[in-house]
């Protein structure tokens, strides 16, 4: 077997507490049933969780990037979200692990001004957290998408930029967003100059849907120019530097839930998508496990002969084409070859794309 690097003993993780959820979204990835079952009791999270910590010291891990996620966090008190974010920064002080803030990824719902003075009175520092909001902009896609929530969902997020937590942004664009893109477009410019004028929010990305909800190849290459004309190209995943989509096959990333399941991500989230127990198995076990669990996954053999390939790697091994002439292939495909064909026209290099340089 070869032997563990130091990275690999850092584990970049999601940490999943609550399988239920209190908005019923028409993508959403949770299978109804599951959705609808009792809410974790919020006692179950924290015990979960030092049983979480004290298992990866014992192993000789470190937790490295910290995200609460698993349909809904927020479900629980934010008292406790603030012991789990103190518990967490306690392990990166007792490890030497520097520079890092606990974050979440929320439906928005619930971060109400009430319930972030409450965060705001028990972390030292609102900076401790990181609250990343799911928004499908502009409204009507939102509200259509996400059961009417938009309205809510701004008073929330605008109230923690007032309070001081640092915000991110993530959207998902559908055959929805397809219809709007010019107010799509509209409203990222307004946050992208905000965050440029005060640096908050921090982040501003956006993902494509799957499913029914996906692009066509047509919509897609419209949508990809659309982009590449109003310059948004950089809030798109697939084009930042660093996203696991961009590692294809040997993609590395950690989800982990209080009962012990061990799966690749949020899109694997389900009982086919586990592939360990952190509570049975060795962190060892479990890092050479992930390292393997998608190594064999189909990618079109045009992948390997494609310019891009470095910056693709045929895309996400669970959310690629299935079908046809694009099968194995990444579901950003087009977007990627339709824009860096036009760019290199203009005589603009692969590298200053992704770089973001004019
Ligand atoms: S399966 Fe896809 S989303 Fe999940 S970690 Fe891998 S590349 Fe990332
Ligand atoms: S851009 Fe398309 S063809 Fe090229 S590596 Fe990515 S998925 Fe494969």
């Amino acid at each position: 077997m070869i032997g563990m690097s130091v990275s690999d003993k850092i584990l970049n993780m999601y940490f999943a507490t609550h399988q239920t959820c209190n908005l019923m979204c028409r993508y959403c990835y949770i299978p109804e049933e599951i959705r609808k079952s009792p809410r974790t009791k919020d006692i179950q999270i924290i015990d979960a969780l030092k049983l979480f910590i004290a298992k990866v010291e014992f192993d000789g891990f470190k937790i490295g990037t910290f995200c609460l996620h698993g349909s809904e966090p927020s479900l629980m008190n934010a008292e406790t979200m603030c012991e789990i974010v103190e518990s967490v920064n306690q392990h990166w002080t007792k490890n030497n692990v520097n520079g890092l803030n606990v974050s979440i990824q929320t439906n928005g719902i619930r971060f109400t001004k009430e319930y972030l003075n409450i965060l705001k009175q028990n972390l030292e520092n609102p900076k401790k957290l990181r609250i990343s909001f799911s928004i499908d902009p502009p409204k009507k896609v939102h509200d259509y998408l996400r059961n009417n929530s938009y309205n809510k969902v701004i008073e929330n997020m605008d109230e923690a930029l007032k309070t001081g937590f640092p915000v991110g942004i993530l959207c998902v664009v559908s055959n929805e967003t397809f219809k709007y893109m010019e107010e799509f477009g509209k409203w990222l410019k307004f946050y992208n100059n905000m965050a440029l004028t005060i640096g908050n929010p921090y982040k501003i990305k956006f993902k494509f849907a799957t499913g029914i909800f996906a692009l066509n190849e047509n919509e897609m290459e419209k949508f990809s120019n659309f982009l590449l004309e109003s310059d948004l190209l950089r809030f798109t995943q697939i084009l930042t530097p660093g996203y696991c989509i961009q590692r294809g096959n040997e993609c590395i990333w950690y989800e982990f839930d209080i009962f012990g399941n061990c799966y690749s991500c949020n899109k694997a989230y389900n009982n086919e998508g586990i592939f360990a127990n952190w509570k049975k198995e060795s962190f060892e076990t479990i890092v050479n496990k992930r390292r393997n669990l998608y190594i064999s996954e189909y990618q079109n053999s045009d992948c390997a002969e494609c310019d891009y390939e470095l910056l693709c790697n045929s895309g996400c091994s669970l959310d690629r084409h299935y079908e046809g002439k694009m099968r194995g292939k990444a579901l950003e495909c087009t977007l990627i070859r339709t824009v860096f064909s036009e760019s290199e026209k203009n005589g603009k290099h692969i590298y200053d794309i992704i770089n973001n340089k004019n």
